[in-house]
């Protein structure tokens, strides 16, 4: 794939975008999830535990860059400065257009 600056969509022509991470929540929740179940046995430590884990997937993990129209994601991308995370008032924009 070419560069991409992202002044506008490949597939859509839309002009806006914002970042996330690329991260399955699931995943997290499931992380979480087990390390509630051990509390008993490791007196509260596992919950420490896997909060770490979850920040350390998280700070791993790098983020994408998605159109508000189209959804498209881009991966594997440099961001821009002026690409923010996602705004509501601009996602709302692209839903009245449906
Ligand atoms: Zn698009």
């Amino acid at each position: 794939m070419s560069e991409l600056d992202f002044s506008k969509c490949p597939e859509c022509e839309c002009k806006h975008f914002y970042r996330q991470k690329d991260f399955n929540r699931a995943i997290g929740c499931l992380v979480i999830l087990v390390g509630a179940i051990l509390v008993p046995f490791t007196y509260g430590l596992s919950l420490a535990l896997v909060a770490a884990i979850d920040w350390y997937l998280y700070k791993k993990i790098s983020d994408v860059v998605v159109c508000y129209k189209c959804r498209k994601e881009f991966k594997k991308v440099d961001i821009p400065e002026h690409i923010t995370p996602f705004d509501h008032h601009i996602a709302e924009l692209y839903e009245e257009l449906d």
